[in-house]
């Protein structure tokens, strides 16, 4: 009798949902500076928003992106510098 045995490495792609309240933003600039892979100020209001990239969604009011995980310490360290409590990132399960 063959035993054959294998191993599958499986590798899950997690990724997190980033949302920028713009109407809570107030234009600082700092989310941009810390995350610039994220980030930008838009050109339509000057509040911050998701760059293409990996914005899914967004208006004037609201910007919505989705980031793989090697981008979400940067996110992180955006969100708890916003003076406006403007940014917010979840898991997507
Ligand atoms: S840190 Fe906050 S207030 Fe400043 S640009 Fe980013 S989202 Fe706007």
């Amino acid at each position: 009798m063959r035993i054959i045995t294998a191993w599958v490495r499986v590798e899950v792609m997690v990724k997190y949902r980033v949302t920028v309240d713009r109407s809570a933003c107030i234009g600082c600039g700092v989310a941009p500076t810390v995350c610039g892979k994220v980030f930008m100020l838009g050109t339509d209001n000057g509040k911050n928003r998701v760059v293409p990239k990996y914005e899914v969604d967004g208006n004037e009011d609201v910007s919505v992106g989705e980031i793989p995980e090697e981008l979400l310490d940067c996110v992180k360290t955006a969100a708890e510098s916003c003076p406006a409590s403007a940014i917010k990132v979840e898991r997507i399960d």
